[in-house]
């Protein structure tokens, strides 16, 4: 089964999909916890180059298609094989993240987005996708507020471009309704956990 977390800046999902590996791992499920690019070498070095900050010539273009295969080896790597000796995935970002920051974000089309990625990825698209919705603002206010974060080039955009990709998120879950569900993210940490975990559970056990 193959989970998938999304949401702009400082919404908190990947803290919060490291608890959630390890509560469905108490739990007795069989889970990796990954995200992109996944410890994958040939991912990683794809995503040191789309992320160097000298790199300020990067064309909109050649960074979706560099997602695309950074998405694609870790798929081909550490997914699916996972997938196939019946794990439970959960990955921070997937296909989404492209669609809203490359298709819509920077201006590339979300339906062009999606044809590249799906060259990337083939049938494997996520069973579900939970999607961590606070508003861009308060979202970046928790980013400012955590000193500790890692910076790089992308974090430079100013508030407009992260309200575009909380727009596009909007598009996709009404685009998605069935695989894409949408929880508060504006609340505390341990609201958040609880939602989550509720909503993958009540999955798992159906
Ligand atoms: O997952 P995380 O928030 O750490 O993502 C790292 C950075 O990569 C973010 O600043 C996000 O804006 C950017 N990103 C992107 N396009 C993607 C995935 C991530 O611009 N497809």
């Amino acid at each position: 089964y193959f989970i998938t977390v999304e949401g702009g800046e400082g919404a908190g999902k990947s803290s919060i999909l490291q608890t959630l590996g390890k509560k469905l791992t108490a739990m007795g499920y069989d889970v990796l916890t990954t995200r992109e690019p996944g410890g994958i070498d040939i991912a990683e070095k794809i995503r040191k180059i789309i992320l160097d900050p000298t790199h300020t010539t990067m064309d909109g273009r050649t960074e979706a298609l560099l997602y695309a295969a950074a998405r694609r080896q870790h798929l081909a790597e550490k997914v699916l094989p996972a997938l196939e000796s019946g794990r439970i995935v959960l990955c921070d970002r997937f296909i989404d993240s492209s669609l809203a920051y490359q298709g819509y974000a920077r201006g590339l089309g979300m339906d062009e987005v999606f044809t590249i990625n799906q060259f990337a990825i083939q049938d494997c698209m996520p069973d579900m996708t939970i999607f961590f919705d606070i508003e861009p603002k308060k979202g970046l206010e928790r980013i400012s507020a955590n000193k500790d974060r890692e910076r790089n080039r992308l974090d430079l955009e100013n508030i407009h471009f992260h309200e575009q990709v909380y727009q596009a998120y909007q598009k996709l879950v009404l685009k998605f309704p069935e695989r894409i569900q949408v929880i508060n993210a504006n609340q505390p940490f341990e609201q958040v956990e609880a939602d989550a975990m509720n909503l993958i559970v009540s999955r798992l056990t159906n």
